[in-house]
């Protein structure tokens, strides 16, 4: 396996391939990077050395047409060339003729993130926090990507006008106060935008926090810079997370942005991806959470893997994730365990899944299992008291007791208010319950 350090002989290689003269200062420009990042499979196969056969390149050429090709020359350089069939980095990275093959159950877009957008740019799905797409354009084509119908689409920054129209929507909604700034990769937009962007969302009053979303970490640490930090440190509290999938793309390189990034006071959190013939293993996904919390790095979710179209090649079942999951939970720091969650198609967010721990339930007892199998009874107390609760907090032991304006009494939604004793409702029923609608039609069934 080749040394993954900054600058080495593979690197140096691709680097002048490149351009002849290119150095260690040229490789670590994120802008060179991304000025010759790989879109074509002659370029690809120039500067990794591998070639395809006739056959196979005119398949993937067709691929390329539908869904566009973009490596940063270090992702690249991260590839094994030896064994790049099996490479976690070129799977992700380069063209598969499967990407063509669309199932009947595949959609465009499976989030329905279209469609829960109030404005152009921002997805409004949860009721406190917005996903604000603020770039169309990533430094590297994660050939998995759930936007996949995007990708290389409009290969452009957003203009400010654009930009401040889900800027209005945020400040005209008082309940946002968290946004979650993504894209495309939020860091392709310059420092200087991005500062615009920034004060222009955190002066917003009801906005306690700003998320970033990026790859770059992974694809291009070089934009992880001091300037950037230097930009990014005057909006705190900004979470960033960011996307390994793999412990292969935990380099030299990826470890410095991310120590700038934890020694700036971010904290940092990751979103993987479970894929199939990628990291579909329980001592892969293991290696990968050593490796991210030993880099400050909180695993926050592991996805499975959408349904857009063109990534049935991907996809694992959900019980694979489950083993995973059965073999973190308790074998590892509960820190390095990232939460499982299938975000519903059709736009119903993100569920989480676990193996299942409660064996057996009594009125005053659970029956538990733990990791090891262990099975074991919790006695619930005999003498609590359930309080009714009339959202009445001012009246209520319980004293929140903070020196500020007391928050709206939010009304509760979904299972929640099943839950409450202040709301009346006793079910949710679908819009389409037959019965339901036989009485609404009156046919008296
Ligand atoms: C994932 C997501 C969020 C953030 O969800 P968290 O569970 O809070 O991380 C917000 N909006 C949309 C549309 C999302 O897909």
């Amino acid at each position: 396996m080749k040394e993954m350090d900054i600058f080495n002989d593979a690197q140096q290689e691709i680097a002048r391939k490149i351009k002849p003269e290119s150095n260690i200062s040229n490789w670590k420009d994120w802008k060179w990077q991304l000025k010759n990042s790989v879109k074509s499979i002659d370029t690809f196969e120039l500067l990794t050395g591998i070639k395809f056969p006739e056959e196979q390149k005119s398949q993937l050429k067709t691929t390329l047409d539908r869904f566009p090709l973009s490596i940063t020359p270090y992702y690249l350089s991260l590839i094994d060339t030896d064994n790049y069939e099996n490479d976690p980095v070129f799977k992700q990275s380069f063209a598969n003729v499967n990407e063509l093959t669309v199932l009947k159950t595949d959609m465009e877009d499976p989030l329905s993130e279209d469609t829960d957008s109030p404005v152009e740019g921002i997805t409004h799905r949860y009721p406190d926090r917005v996903l604000f797409h603020v770039s169309n354009v990533c430094s590297m084509y994660c050939r998995h990507c759930t936007r996949k119908r995007k990708v290389g689409d409009i290969d452009s920054i957003p203009s400010k006008e654009q930009l401040k129209e889900g800027i209005e929507y945020i400040k005209n909604t008082p309940q946002v106060r968290d946004v979650l700034l993504s894209g495309g990769d939020p860091l392709m937009l310059p420092d200087s935008y991005l500062d615009w962007l920034l004060s222009e969302i955190t002066a917003i009053p009801h906005v306690e926090v700003v998320r970033l979303g990026t790859r770059m970490p992974v694809v291009l640490p070089y934009r992880i810079t001091e300037d950037l930090i230097k930009v990014l440190k005057k909006y705190q509290p900004l979470w960033i997370n960011t996307h390994f999938n793999h412990p292969r793309e935990i380099t030299a390189s990826s470890r410095e942005a991310l120590a700038m990034l934890a020694d700036a006071g971010f904290p940092l959190g990751n979103q993987s991806v479970l894929l199939a013939e990628v990291n579909d293993c329980p001592r892969v996904m293991k290696k990968l959470v050593h490796k991210l919390v030993q880099n400050r790095v909180r695993p926050y979710y592991m996805y499975q893997c959408d349904l857009s179209e063109g990534l049935a090649h991907f996809r694992t079942p959900v019980g694979k994730g489950i083993e995973i999951m059965e073999s973190l939970i308790g074998h590892t720091s509960g820190f390095a365990v990232p939460t499982y969650v299938i975000d519903a198609p059709g736009g119903g967010g993100k569920i989480p899944i676990m193996p299942t721990y409660i064996i057996s339930w009594s009125t005053n007892k659970v029956v538990l299992r733990n990791y090891e199998g262990i099975i074991t009874t919790y006695q619930e107390p005999e003498s609590y008291e359930s309080k009714f609760c009339d959202r009445n907090c001012e009246e209520c032991n319980l004293d929140l007791n903070l020196d500020e304006e007391p928050d709206e009494v939010e009304k509760s939604i979904g299972i929640e208010k099943l839950l409450a004793d202040y709301d009346n409702t006793i079910s949710l029923i679908p819009d389409n319950n037959e019965r339901h609608n036989r009485r609404e039609n009156g046919d008296g069934r």
